[in-house]
């Protein structure tokens, strides 16, 4: 048995089988061809080579900062434009008839291993070259890549390096039991999207992917932040008692789906569901959660293989609101940037993305684009009950840009003849502290506000919300995050517009108390979070905390703020 440390990012244990997928992993199938069609597989191969040292050159460009990167990638190209490569792959498709992607993995398979015997230190680091060009080779001859997820079986835990948020949504149409990374953190969308699924997840377990066997019995502890390797027969019948309490609980919880989220002094609490792809709507009908606080809609463009259409969007907005009716759906407007990148947005490569070129700020330099958005969504509305909210406001003129835009589909879609709403509420996200300072100004040109307590941490604490090396700086209750906190909802409420928060915050048992108390109105949730949140909210009594709030805007420290609301 071996325990090995990591950082959980959802809580919960997990009980299964190892499932390595490495980025590498390509499906090489070993064809042979017939001799007619030697002629179409040369062509292939030199049109695919030209394609990657393409794709090669546009990369050594966009290093343009980098002397290193871009010695790299030189080097790269000239293992494509080595004569013998030519040479080799010609020869195993022309006289072996082997199919080109057999053929150009051969020939890479065949280097790797005479460098490999070399027992060179410079040799082996070429060694990792050859590997990336093989790669980057064979998944564009390959065009789509094998879906690593066919072969897993329902009870597996995936072992990864790291894992994308796309990745995890997909992830979430199949039984897996746990999730494990060399790398990641906390706030990144992939753990957010974890928690949503109640998949217990471990991110930054060093040594992982040496130490694991692909097939081998492991256990997710996501409570303790621990990965067991082979368990003994004692600390597995151990973690299956947990897992059975646990299951209990949940089973348990589900008592309250029909019970009101009101505080002990009367206070009623909207509390809605964040989503990210639209087969979490089950969740959201499931725990009937008083709607959707936040659909982001960013897998529209990070998961497509081309930009949605007006159209594909209008009927995936029309189909979560029907569902979701009659409960309201804040659809939030192109959020990518950041963490989330988007091939088919094409934005330029940014030494600083979190400050760059993200949220509202890639809808106003694409109107088009924003525009397809806004008018899918007013069609949708047919029933009133969608919310436009706008990611990334930093001020006012954003807001009112945004307007413009509305005004202007809505008059494009009356002249075209086309149905549509726009008796519409429009709320901004308060997320960079800019927002929250001038929030009496941005609550007067909204409907309402939701604090991203994600990125306003973030940004007032100048932590990357990724950067798993710094995360004992990215404080939620950083007295500076409460202050802004407050003072967003007071501005609000003089205005009498309600506030929410969407962020991670809202989904931690531990800091509902102290939400409620600051005055938020509504929390937004992941899904598999709803009913502990209610629990908390159930057991909160408002007005004891109150008296207190002061001492705890008034702590210097978050180590402060944390002991108080213990
Ligand atoms: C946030 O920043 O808190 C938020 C909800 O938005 P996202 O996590 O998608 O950036
Ligand atoms: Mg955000």
């Amino acid at each position: 048995m071996k325990k090995i440390q990591g950082n959980s990012v959802s809580s919960g244990v997990a009980i299964g089988k190892a499932k390595i997928i490495r980025k590498r992993d390509l499906y090489i199938e070993r064809r042979k061809i017939h001799k007619d069609e030697v002629k179409v597989e040369l062509s292939r191969f030199k049109k695919d080579v030209k394609f990657v040292s393409n794709e090669l050159d546009k990369l050594i460009q966009d290093f343009s900062y980098s002397q290193e990167n871009r010695d790299i990638l030189e080097s790269h190209k000239m293992i494509l434009q080595d004569p013998e490569f030519d040479k080799k792959v010609s020869k195993l498709i022309t006289k072996d008839l082997n199919s080109l992607e057999h053929a150009v993995s051969s020939y890479f398979s065949e280097a790797v291993e005479v460098f490999n015997s070399m027992n060179d230190m410079y040799l082996s680091h070429r060694v990792n070259d050859l590997e990336d060009v093989s790669y980057r080779l064979l998944s564009h001859i390959l065009g789509v890549k094998k879906d690593v997820l066919e072969d897993i079986e329902e009870n597996s835990i995936l072992i990864m390096e790291n894992i994308t948020p796309s990745f995890v949504t997909k992830v979430f149409k199949k039984n897996i039991h746990g999730l494990c990374t060399e790398r990641g953190s906390k706030n990144s969308h992939s753990s957010i999207i974890a928690r949503s699924m109640n998949l217990p997840m471990l991110v930054n377990t060093m040594g992982l992917m040496g130490n694991i066997k692909d097939g081998g019995d492991i256990i997710v502890d996501g409570n303790n932040g621990y990965l067991i390797i082979d368990p003994t027969k004692k600390i597995l019948e151990k973690y299956k008692t947990i897992y059975s309490k646990e299951q209990n609980v949940r089973t348990k919880l589900l008592k309250l789906i029909d019970v009101e989220p009101v505080t002990i002094d009367g206070k009623i609490i909207k509390l809605m569901s964040n989503i990210e792809i639209p087969q979490e709507i089950d969740q959201v009908v499931k725990f009937h959660s008083a709607g959707i606080g936040l659909f982001r809609t960013e897998f529209l463009f990070i998961d497509f293989e081309d930009l949605p259409s007006e159209e594909e969007q209008y009927e995936i907005y029309k189909s979560i609101a029907e569902q979701s009716n009659p409960n309201s759906v804040v659809i939030r407007t192109i959020d990518v940037g950041g963490d989330k990148l988007s091939r088919i947005l094409n934005i330029a490569s940014e030494d600083n993305p979190n400050l760059g070129c993200r949220g509202i700020r890639i809808s106003l330099k694409n109107i088009p684009i924003f525009k397809q958005q806004i008018r899918a969504i007013l069609r949708a509305n047919m029933q009133g009950n969608i919310k436009i909210m706008f990611p990334m406001i930093s001020g006012v003129n954003e807001i009112i840009e945004c307007k413009k835009i509305i005004k202007t589909c809505s008059e494009e879609l009356s002249k075209a003849g086309i149905p549509y709403n726009s008796e519409i509420e429009l709320g901004a996200m308060i997320e960079i502290p800019s927002a929250a300072v001038i929030s009496d100004s941005i609550a007067e040109v909204c409907d309402f506000l939701s604090i991203g307590t994600n990125d306003l941490i973030q940004y007032t604490l100048a932590v990357d919300r990724n950067n798993q090396a710094i995360s004992d700086y990215y404080k939620p209750t950083h007295p500076a995050v409460l202050k802004l906190i407050k003072l967003t909802v007071d501005n609000a409420h003089q205005l009498g517009k309600k506030v929410a928060v969407c962020g991670e915050m809202a989904s931690e048992n531990k800091y509902i108390k102290l939400l409620l108390a600051l005055g938020v109105d509504e929390l937004s949730v992941s899904p598999g979070r709803l009913l502990a949140i209610k629990k908390e909210i159930i057991n909160c009594d408002i007005s004891k905390i109150k008296p207190k709030l002061d001492k705890i805007l008034a702590c210097k420290t978050s180590e402060e703020v944390d002991k108080l609301i213990k």
